[in-house]
């Protein structure tokens, strides 16, 4: 249950704050445009605190699965390379972390063939998440790709043996689905030492980041363009508050219910200068959206300056950004291919 997870989340983050190892996360992000501060507030933000707590962090740029939900790839290298250079620029580092593409690591995508093996039709087409996907996709056929989702994304969770995988509450059940396909592995083709399983367990950790809203007031998503992204200049950061959606009281209130766009900029603002968003609300008083729109530019665009610079100097510098992808991609395929060897040799596959 949910309670459960919450409860389980707390206990978890707990235990990282006394002692990170033993612990395996693995995150990741679709190369289907360029991170906005959605994306950072939201996850990446946390991403980095528990990489520098000191779990062993994954970050995979799954570049196969833009297909799911689209009909070609659309700029695909130039996105992987925009996403890179916006991990490297929030400060995931490659030191700590292995980022890699998924269509890099061909022995994980080997697993696919025994996970699929181990669910049924019926399951996948009850997943709650295949659902939406399907719902929103406007009863158009649903592709083998995307029904199979929740195997992919097992495969992805499982084949660095990651015990860790920070979620939204929506996507608990597809974490459900990894479990079960690491229980039935072993069931079905036994262990190589009848003491340990094959695979972990994955857990949730149920994001504490916040829901950031778009300029127009609705959830923040690169598909809407209703973002600010990492990658912008402070001229256009300030061009694109200026539009943003407020309401026509000028008295301004942290009240997340009944005024959430005006809220939703104290929020920001709050997390961007790691202020209380009602002390940033009292003292703007009756100065309006205005003066609100005017302090959020100030505090964001400052809390950005040292990530858009540094994002800047690493786009002078593709050379290393390659090298950064390609010692990920090796890291992900030493640890792929000592996955992919334990599973055959549990399937009596060893030749
Ligand atoms: P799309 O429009 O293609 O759905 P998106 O901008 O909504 O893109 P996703 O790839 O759906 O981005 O989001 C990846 C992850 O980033 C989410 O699971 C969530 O953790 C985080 N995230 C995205 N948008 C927001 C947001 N507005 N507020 C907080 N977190 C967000
Ligand atoms: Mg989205």
């Amino acid at each position: 249950s949910l309670h459960r997870s919450e409860e389980r989340s707390r206990a978890i983050e707990e235990q990282i704050a006394k002692d990170a190892s033993g612990f395996r996360m693995l995150t990741g992000d679709r190369p289907t445009g360029h991170l906005h501060i959605g994306h950072y507030f939201g996850s990446l933000m946390n991403r980095v605190r528990l990489q520098d707590a000191g779990v062993d962090t994954y970050v995979l740029i799954a570049d196969y699965q833009v297909i799911a939900d689209r009909d070609g790839t659309g700029p695909i290298a130039e996105r992987v390379t925009s996403l890179l250079t916006d991990y490297l620029s929030i400060g995931i580092d490659p030191g700590k972390t292995t980022i890699f593409t998924h269509s890099a690591i061909p022995a994980l995508n080997q697993l696919m063939l025994p996970f699929l093996s181990l669910v049924s039709d019926s399951e996948l087409y009850r997943n709650p998440t295949v659902k939406a996907e399907h719902e929103a996709t406007g009863g158009r056929p649903m592709s083998g790709l995307l029904l199979t989702y929740p195997v992919h994304q097992a495969a992805d969770i499982l084949f660095c043996k990651a015990n860790l995988v920070p979620v939204g509450k929506d996507q608990l059940p597809h974490l459900e689905q990894t479990r079960v396909i690491a229980r039935r592995f072993d069931e079905r083709y036994g262990r190589v030492d009848p003491a340990a399983p094959v695979f972990p367990q994955a857990e949730a950790l149920l994001s504490s980041g916040s829901l950031i809203l778009g300029l127009d007031g609705t959830k923040m998503s690169k598909s809407k363009g209703n973002t600010i992204e990492l990658r912008m200049t402070a001229d256009e950061t300030a061009k694109l508050l200026k539009r943003a959606v407020t309401d026509s009281d000028r008295h301004i209130t942290y009240d997340p219910v009944g005024r959430p766009e005006v809220s939703n900029l104290l929020t920001i603002a709050g997390l961007a200068s790691g202020r209380d968003p009602r002390a940033i609300a009292e003292e703007i008083g009756d100065g309006g959206g205005g003066g609100l729109k005017k302090y959020l530019t100030e505090v964001l665009n400052e809390m950005l300056a040292p990530i858009r610079a540094r994002r800047l100097e690493l786009e002078k510098d593709p050379g290393y950004l390659d090298d950064v992808l390609a010692a990920g991609n090796a890291r992900a395929n030493q640890v792929a291919d000592a996955t992919l060897a334990e599973v055959r040799a549990a399937m009596g596959m060893s030749y």
